[in-house]
């Protein structure tokens, strides 16, 4: 049961900020990074698997965990709060989403602009030059694909670098853009 006083206040809104995290993707059935490290992965700390020193050390390790987790996230749909934010964002004059999370269940459910504090797993690039590199479009497996597969990651087409996830890491900044309209 929605307050009176809550809807009062979003009709009158001008702007609405939303910001959500791994709770909004959990009923989904995304496994929050914690969660994401478990199984085999309890062996390695977080750090080895989201920092610029693990990636270098080992990122075949890193590359096919994330692999897995996108995997994951393209095997699952956006769920009722995903849509109704959508939704929401109609009904107000101007909105802002403010995400967490790297998936893109957002903007599959319809939002627009949504600014990804952490990235995306949807979205590497080149260690080196830094350009986007896009994903083949590739059939789906049926099932979720292990997430201590030992994936390779790909080159750059403009300069061979290797291809690193699209997240923020331990250590990193949080991307410049984003974090500025949010
Ligand atoms: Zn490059």
């Amino acid at each position: 049961m929605i307050p009176k006083a809550l809807i009062e206040k979003l009709q009158s809104s001008q702007h609405l900020v939303i910001f959500t995290g791994a709770g909004v993707s959990s009923e989904s059935g995304i496994p929050t990074f914690r969660d994401a490290l478990t199984g085999l992965w309890k062996n390695y700390d977080a750090e080895t698997l989201a920092s610029e020193f693990g990636f270098l050390a080992d990122p075949a390790l890193v590359w096919g965990w994330y692999e897995g987790r996108r995997i994951r996230v393209m095997q699952s749909q956006p769920n009722p709060a995903h849509f109704t934010i959508a939704q929401l964002a109609r009904q107000v004059p101007k909105l802002t989403l403010v995400t967490q999370n790297v998936d893109d269940l957002h903007e599959r459910a319809g939002s627009h602009d949504v600014l990804h504090l952490h990235g995306s797993l949807h979205q590497p690039r080149c260690w080196v030059c830094a350009e986007t590199y896009t994903l083949p479009d590739e059939p789906l497996p049926d099932q979720p694909i292990d997430l201590n597969s030992r994936i390779t990651p790909p080159r750059c087409p403009h300069c061979d670098g290797v291809i690193r996830p699209g997240v923020v890491w331990f250590g990193e900044a949080l991307p410049t853009q984003a974090w500025q309209l949010a």
